[in-house]
């Protein structure tokens, strides 16, 4: 078995973090280092999932969970609109290997990607 990820370790309250929403099958948190005035981490509970290519096979319905709960964030948090980053592969910046989408929101530059 390999280690637990750093995200099922806040799901099992080993680690602190604010869990922001919970679902069934899905949950958010802050993420440590914002890089937006509203920057959460929508994340499956289920580790199984190493990044969104693998979510949208395997699961779809989840990965439409996992969107589902970033639109609902982003109006609870900010205006409604919102960016959603999926970094796939260690080569895009992607350092935890459990599925977890990336909510920018609030004041974006509207001409920037990043
Ligand atoms: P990735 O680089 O894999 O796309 O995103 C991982 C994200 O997890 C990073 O933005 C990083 O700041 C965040 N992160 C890493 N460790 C922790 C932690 O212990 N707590 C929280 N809240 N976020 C974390």
């Amino acid at each position: 078995m390999s280690e637990p990820s750093i995200f099922t370790r806040i799901l099992q309250g080993e680690i602190p973090a604010e869990i922001v929403a919970e679902t069934e099958n899905v949950f958010a948190i802050r993420d440590i280092a914002p890089q937006a005035p509203v920057h959460l981490l929508v994340i499956p509970k289920t580790a199984q999932y190493h990044d969104v290519v693998e979510l949208a096979a395997g699961d779809p319905a989840l990965l439409a969970e996992v969107v589902g709960l970033a639109d609902r964030l982003a109006a609870e948090h900010a205006d409604g609109d919102f960016r959603l980053i999926f970094n796939t592969g260690a080569g895009a910046g992607q350092t935890v290997f459990h599925v977890h989408a990336h909510v920018l929101a609030g004041g974006l530059n509207e001409k920037s990607l990043g």
